[in-house]
C-alpha cells in the first residue's frame, strides 16, 4: 500500500509499503482524511524532541471499517474517529483513569507509524463510531480535542474571563471551548491576520495584539483584574513565562503546548496570584465525544478551519510547501479514496 514517509528531516516521499495486518483487538482502516499538524510539520523540519526516522506521519485520522473483531461492536463500512494515542492500560496514569499522560503512551504518526497510508490497524478501543460526522469533520476531532482537554483541565467556569495565548490551530480550538463552556474569550497574537481570522471565524469577542502595549490591554480587557484563565498555546518558552503576568489573583495558566525547554517562572508573581499552573496534554475519550457532539450540534465553524486540502500522491510535494508559507494556512486535510 502507499504511505508517506519522512525518511529524514527535510526528506518525505511516497513509498510503497507492506499491507497493515491487525493483530488481536485490533480493527483494519481504510484511512479516508488525515488532519496535518503542526506536529507533522516540525517532524518534517527535524525539530520533534523525541522522534526516530523513518515515519509515517498522521495521526488526526478519520476512515471505515473494513475488518473488526467479533464482539467488538464494530463491522464492515463502519466510520470512525481515530484517537491516536495508544496506551498501556497498567501503568500510574492509565490506573488513574489519564491514559492521555500515559507512561508508555505511544502516539501513532509520532513515536509509532501513523494514517497517512492506504490502511491501518488500530486497536477498537480506539476507535469512535463518527455517527452524522463527515470523514472531513471525524479527521478534525483530534486536534479540536486538544483544546477541549486543556478547556476541562482549566475549571474554566461559566462569565469567566478566559485569555488564549496563540491563534494556531490549537489555540482557535481552545478559544471554541473556552467559549462554548460559557467563557468570556479573548485572544492574542503576533500576527494582526490571524486575530481576524479569530474574531470573523466568532471565536473570540476581543481580540489582543502582541506589541508593546499588550500588559495595558490585558489591564483595559479585564477592569484592571487580569484574567481567570490564560491558556498558552504558542509553543514558545518566552511567551510561556510572559503570560504569567496576564493572570488575574486566583486565577489559572494552562500550559497547552510543549517546548523542549526549561519555563521559569519568578515566585512573587506566582506566588502573589496563589496562581495554578495546570499542563495539559493530548485528550481524553470524554473531550472527543464532547468535539463530536459540539460538531454535531453544529457549532464548530469547519468550513473556515479547514482551508487547504491535498491527496497522498500530493502530500510529500505540499508538507515542505506548507511548512515554509503558512500565510492563510489553518488546517490542511490529506484526502484518501
Ligand atoms: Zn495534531
Ligand atoms: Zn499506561
Amino acid at each position: 500500500m502507499r504511505a508517506v514517509v519522512c525518511r529524514k528531516p527535510g526528506e518525505i516521499a511516497l513509498e510503497e509499503r507492506p499491507e497493515a495486518r491487525p493483530a488481536a483487538g485490533e480493527a483494519l482502516i481504510a484511512v479516508r482524511r488525515v488532519g496535518i499538524c503542526g506536529t507533522d510539520y516540525h517532524i518534517y523540519e527535524g525539530r520533534h524532541p523525541y522522534l526516530a526516522y523513518p515515519r509515517v506521519m498522521g495521526h488526526e485520522l478519520s476512515g471505515v471499517v473494513l475488518e473488526a473483531p467479533t464482539g467488538s461492536g464494530f463491522a464492515l463500512d463502519d466510520c470512525v474517529v481515530v484517537n491516536p494515542y495508544l496506551s498501556c492500560g497498567a501503568c500510574v496514569a492509565c490506573r488513574k483513569g489519564k491514559p492521555n499522560c500515559c507512561v508508555r503512551i505511544v502516539v501513532l504518526g509520532v513515536h509509532g507509524d501513523g494514517g497517512m497510508c492506504e490502511r491501518i490497524s488500530v486497536p477498537t478501543g480506539n476507535l469512535y463510531p463518527a455517527g452524522r460526522l463527515t470523514f472531513d469533520e471525524a479527521a478534525s476531532v483530534e486536534f479540536l480535542s486538544i483544546g477541549a482537554h486543556a478547556v476541562a483541565r482549566s475549571g474554566l467556569k461559566p462569565a469567566d474571563r478566559a485569555l488564549v495565548v496563540g491563534a494556531g490551530p490549537i489555540g482557535l480550538g481552545v478559544a471554541l471551548f473556552a467559549g462554548l463552556s460559557g467563557g468570556e474569550v479573548a485572544i492574542l497574537d503576533l500576527d494582526p491576520a490571524r486575530l481576524d481570522f479569530a474574531s470573523q471565524a466568532g471565536l473570540a469577542a476581543r481580540t489582543i495584539l502582541a506589541d508593546g502595549r499588550t500588559a495595558e490591554q490585558v489591564a483595559a480587557a479585564t477592569d484592571g483584574d487580569g484574567f481567570d484563565v490564560v491558556f498558552d498555546a504558542t509553543g514558545n518558552r518566552a511567551s510561556m513565562e510572559q503570560v504569567l503576568l496576564y493572570v488575574g489573583h486566583g486565577g489559572a495558566l494552562v500550559l497547552v503546548s510543549v517546548v523542549n525547554e526549561v519555563v521559569a517562572f519568578p515566585d512573587p508573581e506566582l506566588h502573589k496570584r496563589e496562581a495554578t499552573v495546570i499542563c495539559s496534554r493530548n485528550a481524553l475519550r470524554s473531550d472527543f465525544e464532547r468535539v463530536m457532539a459540539a460538531i454535531d450540534a453544529g457549532s464548530v465553524p469547519l468550513g473556515r478551519l479547514l482551508t487547504h486540502r491535498t491527496t497522498l500522491a500530493s502530500a510529500a510535494l505540499d508538507i515542505p510547501r506548507w511548512t515554509r508559507h503558512k500565510t492563510g494556512l489553518v488546517k490542511a486535510l490529506v484526502e484518501i479514496e
